[in-house]
């Protein structure tokens, strides 16, 4: 278990747990040992913000609709329930060097997941045989422990069940024997036009993920926090925007 999280643990022993705090991170959480590890990883050169991802996402995980939402008012004047990935828009630079980058984010899927072992009843759990981390809803309470435990805001209550809801790597699609090959991958995956979202085994060498990790420079997110996310992303490569609009408006030279 992460060292900040152990010490937390150790100071606040009034936090009511139906686990043996000795266990805590144990029992129900394999770390970075894990021979397989299912992952996304996010080229940050291609994304273009449509959030086709966030809408199929939502459709597939939590809409609870049997058939495509209606074109109009889907969701009625009051739409609730949750989103397991949302994309987030910034602008970066200093005019005239400006670029706008849209960053895609769900539950990174983290090797040491701070958000198990915080959980009282079991409910959070890694999963050893692919790494995926998910929520068991017969054993979850409600309590939002994970959430505040999560550094990356990727956990999301669902109001009307009371239980936490996040990116579950579409455990429901990638294993249907019932569904094409090609199907077998996450909806977010599927819906991405622009092929920005790789899907595969972050712990096998010779995956396309690891292969655009290791080629391409990924990262992670906050890796300060010890969480070792198993999500990476593919940075943007730098453009120098003023130089390409004084290359394509024919000036040799910026004026001085
Ligand atoms: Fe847990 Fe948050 Fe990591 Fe997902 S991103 S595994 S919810 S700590
Ligand atoms: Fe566990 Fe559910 Fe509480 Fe999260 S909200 S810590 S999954 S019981
Ligand atoms: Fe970016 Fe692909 Fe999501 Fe569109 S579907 S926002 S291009 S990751």
């Amino acid at each position: 278990m992460i060292a900040w999280l152990k010490e937390l643990i150790g100071a606040t022993s009034s936090v009511p747990s139906i686990v043996d705090a000795a266990t805590i991170g144990t029992d129900r959480g394999p770390s970075a040992t894990l021979a397989r590890q299912l992952a996304l990883v996010i080229d940050l050169n291609v994304c273009v913000g449509c959030h086709a991802c966030v809408t199929s996402c939502k459709e597939w995980n939590t809409s609870g609709a049997a058939g495509p939402l209606s074109d109009q008012n889907a969701y009625g004047a009051n739409p609730t329930g949750t989103f397991f990935n949302r994309v987030q828009t910034y602008e970066a630079g200093v005019f005239p060097n400006t670029e706008t980058i849209h960053f895609p984010k769900s539950c990174l899927h983290c090797e040491e997941p701070p958000c198990v072992p915080v959980c009282p009843t079991g409910a959070s759990y890694k999963r050893a045989e692919d790494g995926i981390v998910l929520v068991d809803y017969d054993k979850c309470i409600g309590c939002k422990y994970c959430a505040w435990a999560c550094p990356y805001g990727a956990r999301e209550i669902d109001e009307k069940r009371q239980v936490m809801t996040k990116c579950t790597l579409c455990v429901d699609r990638i294993y249907d024997p019932q569904l094409p090959k090609e199907d077998r991958k996450p909806a977010c995956v599927k819906a991405c036009p622009t092929g920005a979202r790789l899907f595969g085994d972050v712990k096998d060498p010779d995956s396309d993920v690891s292969k655009a990790i290791r080629e391409r420079g990924g990262y992670s997110l906050m890796p300060e926090w010890g969480t070792l996310p198993a999500n990476q992303y593919l940075p943007r490569r730098v453009v120098d925007t003023a130089a390409v609009l004084v290359a394509g408006s024919g000036i040799d030279h910026e004026p001085t």
